[in-house]
């Protein structure tokens, strides 16, 4: 069985390291807000290129987090591409505001930056990017037209850890502020739930830093009615072991997407594109095909594991009702095409070799 993904594997690699991070914190006694967490803010801030980073509960607290500090609410639009993973919009939902959805590329899935303009209103305070599936969103013109209409930029970096735009700057550091998880199979990836803030606003990182611990900077001194969204010394350690391994994990999948775009031949399959080899960490290998339920049964009676990312768009989840008259053609063109092939740092020759092999024979 070639798997989708197998996180035992993947920590395998560096389990002595890991190990011996965790046994430091339950031998120091000292379970949150220690020297862990310490390390893994600088390094993660060096990392991702930018000035500070705060590790929260999870990548939509960190998200959540950012638009609360801002101080976006009811009646504040927020724009966010269609086609994202719904916990996007949530973010900018839990603060009251509006998300207002943009079409993405049809090529690349991510937002359209031509489609943006005409969805500003007097109301639009932010753009939120999502580098989804792992390839950074094409910022320039994103760029420009934040500036000229005033508007923050928060990146969803959640599924993109260590993309670079355009040889340039990784996410983390292409807005404002960026949101970042750790969920056990993002690329960068913890034994729990995990997350992290990046931005170079200082006075921004504060405000973060006070509404993720009750709303204190000082303690019990609270400024603000904030919430508790911490990341764990334990999650911190199993991160300090493996970020020095991400750029070896994401080349990796480089080269497992490279041989895929190189040798997957169908004329039923859709390849994804990719901008520059760097812009892209391969969260996931998604292509496109008419008829995707009968492609998944092929490849499961082949002994190939696939996942759909995603089969509903929000606009048509129940949380989202009041969307569901949108016409959104490209958003759901993708959603009912999209399949996700096996691809991760764990993922062996043979097996890469099979899942092509396998497809090219795909009649279907
Ligand atoms: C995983 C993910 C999130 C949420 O992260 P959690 O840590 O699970 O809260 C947000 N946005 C995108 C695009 C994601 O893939």
């Amino acid at each position: 069985m070639v798997k989708f993904l197998d996180l035992k594997k993947i920590n395998g690699q560096y389990i002595d390291e890991i190990q011996t991070n965790i046994q430091s914190v339950i031998d120091s006694g000292w379970y949150l807000s220690g020297k862990q967490n310490e390390e893994f803010s600088q390094k993660f801030a060096e990392y991702c290129g930018c000035q500070y980073a705060l590790g929260v509960a999870n990548g939509l607290d960190a998200l959540n987090l950012i638009i609360r500090a801002y101080g976006f609410g009811p009646g504040d639009e927020i724009i966010v591409p269609a086609n994202t993973y719904i916990a996007s919009m949530l973010a900018i939902s839990q603060n009251g505001c509006t998300p207002v959805f943009v079409e993405p590329d049809i090529n690349t899935y991510n937002i359209n930056p031509d489609l943006i303009e005409e969805k500003i209103t007097p109301k639009t305070k932010a753009i939120m990017v999502v580098h989804l599936y792992g390839q950074a969103v094409e910022m320039a013109k994103i760029w420009e037209i934040a500036k000229k209409h005033n508007l923050k930029i928060i990146e969803d970096s959640a599924q993109a850890h260590g993309a670079v735009y355009n040889n340039q700057s990784k996410t983390g550091n292409l807005g404002d502020a960026s949101g970042f998880s750790f969920y056990p199979g993002k690329n960068l990836g913890c034994m729990g739930d995990g997350g992290a803030v990046t931005t170079n606003d200082k006075e921004l990182f504060e405000k973060i830093h006070a509404l993720a611990n009750y709303g204190s900077a000082q303690k019990y001194v609270h400024t603000y009615k904030g919430t508790n969204s911490r990341l764990d010394e334990i999650q911190a350690a199993v991160l300090n072991a493996k970020i020095k391994h991400l750029d070896s994990d994401n080349n990796k999948r480089r080269k497992i997407a490279e041989y895929y775009l190189a040798n997957i031949k169908n004329e039923h399959i859709i390849l994804p594109q990719v901008k520059d080899k760097n812009s892209h960490v391969w969260h996931i290998f998604a292509v496109r095909t008419s008829n995707r339920d009968k492609f998944q049964q092929y490849l499961s009676d082949n002994d190939i594991q696939t996942i759909i990312h995603y089969p509903t768009p929000p606009h048509k989840q129940g949380a989202y009702s009041e969307y569901k008259n949108l016409e959104l053609p490209i958003t759901e063109e993708i959603h009912r095409t999209i399949i996700s092939l096996p691809i991760s740092p764990v993922l062996t020759e043979e097996e890469m070799i099979k899942v092509a092999d396998i497809i090219n024979k795909y009649q279907g």
